[in-house]
């Protein structure tokens, strides 16, 4: 039997990434008086299903420096608590089979750049390389 605290100065209902990530910044901001609320098991919702890629380009800069400060976060954290998250930085590839498609990437390139995100291009034989490299 647990025993829940009846006062706390923050309740957070639901212990997913969402209420884990709002206990961890208070929890680093000095506040200690902090109750996290789980029906189930911590991260047992939408977060047990999450295939964990952190995309780091996003629709504004905002949304692209929350999904960076994300991946900073998670290569530190093993030094921070000692647990291994397993988180690995391995980017991605973006092919386009099509001229329209290939326009659309390099535009997002373009974007990319804009939010300072690590991005190239690269020739189809770079790609083919890479990919058997990796393999
Ligand atoms: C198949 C799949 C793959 C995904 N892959 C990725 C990915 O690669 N990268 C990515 O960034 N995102 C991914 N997502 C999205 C990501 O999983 C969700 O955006 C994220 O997990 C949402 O977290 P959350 O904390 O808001 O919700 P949840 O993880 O659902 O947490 C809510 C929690 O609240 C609890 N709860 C609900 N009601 C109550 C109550 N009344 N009292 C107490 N507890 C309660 C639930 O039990 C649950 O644990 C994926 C999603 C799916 C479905």
């Amino acid at each position: 039997m647990i025993n829940i605290p009846t006062k706390a100065r923050v309740v957070i209902v639901g212990g997913g990434i969402s209420g884990c990530s709002v206990a961890y910044h208070l929890a680093k901001l000095g506040w200690t008086d902090i109750v996290l609320l789980e029906r189930k098991q911590l991260t047992s919702g939408t977060t047990w299903h999450a295939a964990g890629l952190i995309g780091q380009l996003r629709a504004s800069q905002n949304m692209t420096r929350l999904a960076k400060y994300s991946a900073d976060l998670y290569v530190k954290l093993e030094a921070e608590t000692g647990i291994a998250t397993g988180m690995r930085q391995n980017g991605s590839i973006t092919v386009a089979l099509t001229e329209e498609r290939k326009e659309e990437i390099y535009r997002q390139a373009s974007l990319a750049r804009a939010f300072d995100v690590d991005v190239q291009e690269i020739s189809p034989q770079e790609v083919k390389m890479l990919v058997f490299t990796q393999n």
